[in-house]
């Protein structure tokens, strides 16, 4: 490498590592997560006051900050939340805008980094919001309620999210649209769930951020009685827990950060996707990173395959730089492993 070269910081150490130098410098960290539509005239203004604050404070996160609102899943030393939760709360945009706060507090971060993006949009929908009235929400539902849905043989259950997501944990008996993306799953839902047009349907996502477009975007398709979880799964967890009501969400509620899983129920639904046979909720991406693949894998997998998805992977992560610049223009269509095909990547997840 020339050394003259300035050299863009890419933090390439191993996870373990990485986990390991943010823990020994913060001793706990809670992680939460927020969302707000509201109007944001200057989000690159509204962007540099985040970052200086919240670098200030030590926080680590992802958050997208566009003209319709903020969409923020982050952590914060557990000793500066008070003083976040003040900040916060004093930007006239924000005032009463509700935390969701992680069940667990794990002993490593749930972020390694601290990145405030400008976006168009604070949730990639693929929808045109001129076209319908994104204000005409569905009424919400409390964790009460949608246990009552999913008794209720007249209700319908809709997993907004995508299929990775519901395949380690959902509702007892929802619909599970197979999709990879929250564009896709506007596309097909109206369809799909057409039958049901005049019943009543409730609608659940991880935060309830997708939930309000999704909700307002059916009633817009016709139907009648559209309703949604309020604060996702994250807020149904804790409801469950402090109103000693019964748990009807099976396995572990998929979150975006590094932790990947967070586990609601006690149960683990989903199997190790290399060897088809152990139960797992754990997801990786494999170590090659020309493949890159999201997959679930058993400790026994992980340990054999070093991380990769495959032997493949491991083997073909030795080959020299430019052999591996020509062989990942190809990949997708030629070297990706056979198991890893959309349909057995994700297998049909047992109700
Ligand atoms: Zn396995
Ligand atoms: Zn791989």
């Amino acid at each position: 490498m020339n050394v003259s070269t300035p050299a863009k910081f890419i933090d390439a150490r191993p996870r373990a590592e990485k986990r390991a130098a943010i823990s020994a410098e913060v001793r706990l960290r809670t992680t939460l997560s927020f969302y707000k539509y509201v109007k944001i005239n200057d989000p690159v203004a509204f962007r540099l006051a985040l970052l200086t604050k919240l670098t200030a404070l030590g926080c680590l996160g992802r958050i997208y900050v566009a003209p319709e609102g903020i969409n923020a899943q982050m952590n914060v030393p557990t000793e500066n939340f008070v003083a976040l939760d003040a900040w916060l709360q004093a930007v006239p945009e924000l005032i009463g805008v509700p935390y969701k706060i992680a069940v667990a507090e794990k002993d490593f971060s749930s972020f390694y980094k601290l990145t405030i993006k400008v976006k168009g949009k604070i949730v990639a929908d693929g929808l045109d919001d001129a076209s319908f009235d994104v204000t005409n929400t569905g009424a919400y539902l409390t964790a009460a309620d949608i246990n009552d849905y999913i008794d209720d043989p007249d209700a319908v259950v809709v997993d907004m999210r995508n299929a990775y997501e519901s395949e380690i944990g959902h509702f007892a008996g929802a619909i599970l649209p197979d999709v990879d993306t929250f564009r896709e799953e506007l596309a097909v839902t109206p369809e799909l769930l057409k039958i049901h047009k005049n019943q009543k349907v409730a609608l659940y996502c991880t935060g309830g951020i997708r939930c309000e477009k999704a909700s307002a975007w059916l009633k817009h398709k016709g139907f009648t009685d559209v309703r949604h979880l309020k604060g996702g799964i994250i807020d149904y967890a804790h409801q469950v827990k402090e109103q000693g009501l019964p748990n009807k969400f099976l396995g572990s509620n998929f979150v975006f950060d590094e932790r990947l899983g967070e586990r609601v129920g006690a149960d683990i639904i989903s199997h190790c996707h290399l060897c088809q046979r152990e139960k797992s909720d754990c997801h990786y991406h494999c170590q090659n990173q020309i493949c890159h693949v999201l997959y679930l894998g058993c400790d026994g997998c992980v340990a054999k395959y070093h991380g990769y998805c495959s032997r493949f992977c491991a083997l073909s992560d030795k080959a020299p730089v430019a052999i591996k610049k020509i062989y990942a223009r190809y990949y997708n269509r030629y070297f990706r492993p056979a198991q890893f095909r959309k349909a057995q990547l994700r297998p049909t997840p047992v109700v």
